[in-house]
């Protein structure tokens, strides 16, 4: 055989080869066949070219140089039209099942803490936020518990070793994590005159052992009101309107007296149980109340701290555990589960 007719039988063999390919694989083994710098056809062909005429050597090397890059623009070719025909759009299979993008969703006590905010917003409250670390006079000596007073131990406080520098450089320095949110009525009314109309939602702390209803850390949410001529019908009449709106239309509401170093009279709140409607059940311990939320006149010592006349004014404070709605309207049985981040529990919380 000359090597021309090599040429060209070359050509046949590897358009015939090349018909029938249908995968990357057999177009590989087609590529090697013909490409291969030791094995292939091409590779076989040039060696061929040392026997041929002197003469035509130049006009063979053309041609078989031109062949192979026929082949290797076909091959390009062949392998481009494989993948379009398996993976139909820019390499992307359609067919494959979507993967499902996870969106973040608010934790259950923000969405309480929210529905909250906006039911006191509605009636004209403003939203304060204050700071976590709090000096002993704002969270206890100016809510009338002074030093040694057997209130301090209602409240097992988180103590910081050495101290925080306060918000506020002209303050005392943060000695403790607050264990209420009532220190923001002071820092309110230490820089406000009256009338004063208030919420301040935050984290507060107590060295309480974990249980199904106890978390070292946990929500509350504060309410001041403070005026002319403003008495316990207001404090009933607005909370009793919040309840109803939070909970539900039928909600019976109960005042019980109590007590708090900062408020006289004070109350604690019951609702009828929002389980059993009054029944009686095993959350409610058969008694058909659940209690909801501290209460009580602002304490005339405390306007006192602050430099409102006790005389001209009054005014009505109560403290609401967001923790312990969250449970409630959501029927979650243990608190733990709030600060757990278990995202099969954050994920069932409609938004
Ligand atoms: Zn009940």
């Amino acid at each position: 055989m000359t090597p021309q007719t090599d040429i060209d039988t070359t050509r046949k063999a590897f358009q015939a080869d090349l018909a029938v390919v249908e995968t990357e694989e057999g177009l590989q083994t087609v590529r090697d066949r013909y490409l291969s710098r030791k094995r292939g056809a091409i590779a076989a062909l040039m060696k061929s070219m040392a026997d041929a005429d002197p003469v035509d050597r130049p006009a063979l090397g053309k041609e078989a140089n031109a062949l192979k890059q026929e082949i290797e623009q076909a091959i390009t070719e062949k392998r481009e039209a494989i993948t379009a025909s398996t993976h139909p759009i820019g390499g992307i299979d359609v067919t494959l099942p979507g993967r499902e993008l996870s969106f973040g969703r608010r934790h259950p006590l923000t969405l309480i803490r929210e529905q909250v905010v906006s039911l006191f917003e509605a009636m004209g409250f403003e939203i304060l936020q204050g700071p976590q670390g709090e000096d002993d006079y704002h969270n206890f000596e100016a809510l009338n518990m002074p030093v040694d007073h057997p209130a301090r131990d209602m409240q097992d406080t988180f103590y910081l070793e050495g101290s925080m520098p306060a918000s506020d450089p002209s303050e005392p320095p943060a000695t403790l994590l607050r264990t209420h949110t009532s220190g923001m009525q002071i820092r309110y009314m230490e820089s406000h005159e009256p009338p004063v109309r208030i919420i301040a939602p935050g984290l507060v702390y107590r060295r309480d052992t974990p249980d199904l209803t106890h978390s070292p850390m946990f929500m509350q949410v504060e309410g001041l009101l403070v005026g002319e001529g403003i008495t316990m019908a207001d404090l009933k009449g607005t909370l009793v309107s919040f309840l109803r709106a939070f909970f539900d239309a039928d909600t019976r509401v109960e005042f019980r007296p109590s007590f708090f170093p900062y408020t006289e009279p004070s109350a604690e709140v019951f609702i009828s149980c929002v389980f059993c409607d009054g029944h009686g059940c095993a959350v409610c311990k058969e008694t058909g109340w659940l209690e909801i939320l501290g209460c009580g006149m602002v304490h005339p010592a405390v306007f006192e701290a602050v430099g409102y006349d006790p005389e001209r004014y009054t005014g009505w404070a109560f403290g609401l555990g967001i923790d312990r709605v969250a449970l409630l309207k959501y029927r979650v049985e243990d608190i733990r589960l709030f600060y757990s981040n278990d995202l099969r529990l954050l994920e069932q919380f409609p938004q």
